[in-house]
């Protein structure tokens, strides 16, 4: 589904297109198309770090920004595609809808008839990298070489920071692409936490990225995104996803 030319906003599935053509990925039958005031302004990017950061819905974010003060930036207000994790990740990964990628859950990425942009890079001998949860970690394993997964915890916290140490492991490989999943806020939503809580979550994931930043050259560029609108009620009313690209 193509967005009206009057549509202001994007769409998640914009943001693997994107993506693609920073890096010179090709990336055949996406659904979505390249954000121009992105492409545009990020010519001189060589290297992309994508952060996934779970339930940052549009309005999630305007509400949490000042617990994230790294996490500033162009924001894009993009739709979203699904309102569950796997196939809204799926979509930002492959540019294409639930319905063209069919990824429902994890086991279903094995059998996706379509790539993700980290696939497609590795075949264009582009070195990529994940960050994710150990089962999906497993799946990628089978599609590209840097993949480090990280136990499913009842502690997010903890498994947050595991991811940040992961990836910056990682990041000693020098991949030109890689995705990295933080879960803490999404959790805390589900868990019906306090809002203070919920901010708490927001404030160690904008010190994670905030210290990946740290082990990344000047021409590496940072794009934060959500999955999904928050679920509960914690915030009202979510709506959209929150696209940020770090100033650095
Ligand atoms: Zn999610």
């Amino acid at each position: 589904m193509m967005a009206a030319p009057d549509d202001p906003f994007r769409s998640l599935v914009d943001i693997a297109p994107t993506i693609a053509e920073l890096l010179g990925i090709p990336l055949p039958g996406a659904d979505g198309a390249a954000i121009p005031e992105l492409t545009d302004r990020l010519q001189r990017c060589d290297r992309v770090v994508l952060v996934i950061v779970d339930s940052l819905g549009y309005f999630t974010y305007q509400r949490l920004q000042p617990y994230m003060p790294h996490i500033q930036g162009t924001v894009i207000r993009c739709r979203a595609v699904a309102d569950h994790t796997t196939p809204a990740i799926a979509s930002i990964l492959t540019g294409c809808h639930p319905d063209t990628h069919r990824t429902f859950i994890t086991a279903d990425v094995c059998t996706s008839p379509i790539k993700s942009i980290l696939e497609l890079a590795e075949e264009r001998g582009i070195k990529s990298a994940v960050v994710i949860e150990s089962e999906g970690a497993e799946a990628m394993k089978t599609k590209i070489d840097l993949v480090a997964g990280v136990d499913d915890s009842s502690d997010m916290l903890t498994y947050d920071a595991a991811i940040k140490e992961r990836t910056i492991n990682l990041l000693k490989h020098e991949p030109v692409l890689m995705a990295v999943h933080f879960r803490a806020i999404d959790r805390y939503a589900h868990e019906a936490r306090s809002f203070d809580e919920l901010a708490y979550a927001a404030e160690r994931i904008d010190s994670h990225i905030s210290e990946i930043c740290r082990h990344l050259n000047r021409n590496t560029c940072v794009i934060v995104c959500g999955d999904h609108p928050i679920h509960g009620t914690c915030i009202e009313d979510d709506q959209d996803v929150a696209l940020i690209v770090l100033d650095r």
